[in-house]
């Protein structure tokens, strides 16, 4: 056994951030010595789709090494979900002690909150929940888990910490990582991505995202919340561009409403240094031809990202990549290499947790056994974290038109759910795109509060085409925020009343008076 990997560091140096590199880099870890044999699947990169693709093929008996270079649990854990997740419990909490009075007549607060205190809950929290994807965990579950830089030599072998591993399959899970605009002076000024938002302690008085995508929105809404004077600035007309422009503007106006200022249909001319120590920096850009300026403590990018593909020898092992879309896959998530997968970010346009986990299933179906499990057989749902938030499943319709199917929609707006109102929560609605002549629903969107929490019931739904029949005749607790899922089905089902059926009706009640 030999150790060879730098132990990164996780700021602050606090208890928490040390009990998480504890568990998910062990500065005294030892990587094992390889077996003889090759191993039956190694994995690059130890995110979600890496520990779900070891931790399966080992349960099933096989021989799996897990190389990680940085933290285990990658993105997701240390610098995506989880300490996002964190932030915005405490921005939410905030927002409801400041808007209480207001809104419920609550007992009136004095003080400001502790910024430091709440991110040091995240940090604990984060630290609780990392046990799960520790390095000590995945060896009890029998992988050989190395630190280090994973790095393809030939087509079936892997290099790591100068040790050689064979590999009879492997799969290639690097996950993607934050990618920056281009905008002069940006780099020299310095900017936090995410891999660095999570380490503050202090709250910037003035925070400028860029990007106005679920990562930004979701940022700039919580560090409002907490206090600081937001500005989003993106190119596009609206935030969140891939959403249901309906949806898209509810969360526009939430934002605008907690006090961040939105820049968008922007060009970004310049960044520049105000004071010598860095402390006051100006964004300049401009919007239609006139100039202006946005003086800023600190500046939050959110504009994008970039697949990991270089530096792990891709190109010795065959495997044909894209520097902005990533590894080349097919639909059984096999690389131009038929013993090399790839899953999660890396290869994927859409990148979230869940998807990279139901990667991973494919790619243990596919590598180990004579699978044949399909990507596009996915239903992924998906949530943005805004207030309210915004989840989504199936077709938008402008993916209904491209593809020539034929829908019908209806939307059922939330003040007609009574929890909704009784909660103050009915800004947003529910959108059903259903297969025209069918009650086969397509597409969902859903704008609520606890969107992410409800959208479950209708991805279940289109999986297993689960009609809005078989809905209407569910019985959902009353008064929850889900039975607008309920009311959406009711609703298709009075629009199933033919002519007929309603005079044949009009005729039974007129001989029962
Ligand atoms: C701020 C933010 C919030 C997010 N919130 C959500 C959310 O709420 N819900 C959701 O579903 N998704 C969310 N995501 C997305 C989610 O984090 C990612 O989709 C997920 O982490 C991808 O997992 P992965 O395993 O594909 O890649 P990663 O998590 O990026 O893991 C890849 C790992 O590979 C390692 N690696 C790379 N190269 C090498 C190498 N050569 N050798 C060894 N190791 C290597 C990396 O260090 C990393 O640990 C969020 C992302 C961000 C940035």
């Amino acid at each position: 056994m030999s150790s060879y990997h730098a132990v990164p560091v996780v700021e602050p140096p606090d208890e928490h951030n040390r009990r998480l590199l504890a568990n998910v880099h062990p500065p005294d870890w030892l990587n094992p010595e390889p077996p003889a044999k090759p191993y039956h699947l190694v994995v690059v990169g130890a995110g979600t789709a890496g520990l779900v693709c070891a931790a399966g093929a080992a349960g099933l008996g096989a021989r799996v090494a897990l190389i990680e270079r940085h933290l285990m649990g990658g993105d997701c854990l240390n610098v995506g979900c989880v300490p996002s997740k964190g932030v915005i419990r405490a921005a939410r909490a905030w927002h409801a002690v400041n808007k209480g009075q207001e809104r419920f007549s609550a007992p009136a607060h004095v003080g400001t909150g502790e910024f430091s205190e709440a991110m040091r809950r995240m940090r604990r929290l984060r630290a609780d929940l990392s046990k799960i994807d520790s390095a000590e965990r995945f060896r009890g579950l029998g992988v050989d888990v190395y630190l280090g830089d994973g790095r393809f030599v030939a087509a079936d072998a892997v290099e790591v910490g100068g040790k050689r591993l064979r590999f009879k399959k492997a799969v290639i899970a690097t996950g993607a990582r934050a990618s920056a605009p281009p905008v002069p002076g940006l780099a020299e000024v310095g900017f936090f991505n995410n891999e660095t938002i999570f380490s503050l302690t202090e709250l910037p008085r003035r925070l400028a995202v860029i990007g106005g995508g679920p990562i930004g929105c979701e940022l700039a809404q919580a560090f409002a919340r907490l206090g600081a004077y937001v500005a989003v600035f993106d190119s596009g007309a609206h935030l969140l561009h891939r959403e249901d422009p309906d949806a898209a503007e509810i969360v526009q106006q939430a934002l605008a409403r907690d006090g961040v200022r939105l820049e968008l249909g922007v060009k970004l001319m310049e960044v520049v240094k105000r004071t010598a120590d860095g402390r006051e920096k100006s964004i300049r850009f401009e919007r239609g031809g006139r100039a202006d300026e946005f003086v800023t403590n600190e500046i939050l990018v959110a504009a994008g990202r970039a697949p990991n593909v270089d530096g792990i020898g891709l190109e010795a092992a065959g495997v044909q990549f894209d520097p902005r879309t990533g590894v080349k896959v097919d639909d059984n998530l096999r690389t131009t290499n038929k013993n090399i997968f790839a899953a999660g970010d890396v290869c994927s346009r859409f990148q979230f947790t869940h998807n990279s986990d139901a990667q991973a299933r494919i790619v243990i179906t596919n590598a180990l056994f004579p699978g044949r499990a399909k990507n596009s057989d996915l239903v992924l749902p998906w949530c943005t974290f805004t207030s309210p938030e915004v989840a989504h499943v199936g077709l938008y319709e402008r993916d209904a038109k491209e593809r020539g199917i034929a829908i019908e929609t209806m939307t059922i707006p939330l003040h007609e759910v009574d929890r909704a109102v009784l909660d103050g929560e009915d800004e947003g609605f529910l959108r059903l795109h259903v297969k025209k002549g069918s009650d086969l629903i397509l597409g969902a969107t859903l704008v609520a509060e606890h969107a992410g929490d409800m959208i479950g019931e209708l991805a279940l739904a289109i999986t297993h085409k689960i009609g809005l029949g078989k809905i209407a005749s569910t019985i959902h607790p009353y008064p929850t925020q889900g039975e607008v899922v309920k009311k959406a089905a009711d609703a298709w089902r009075r629009t199933k009343l033919t002519p007929k059926t309603k005079r044949l009706l009009k005729l039974w009640f007129a001989t029962r008076r």
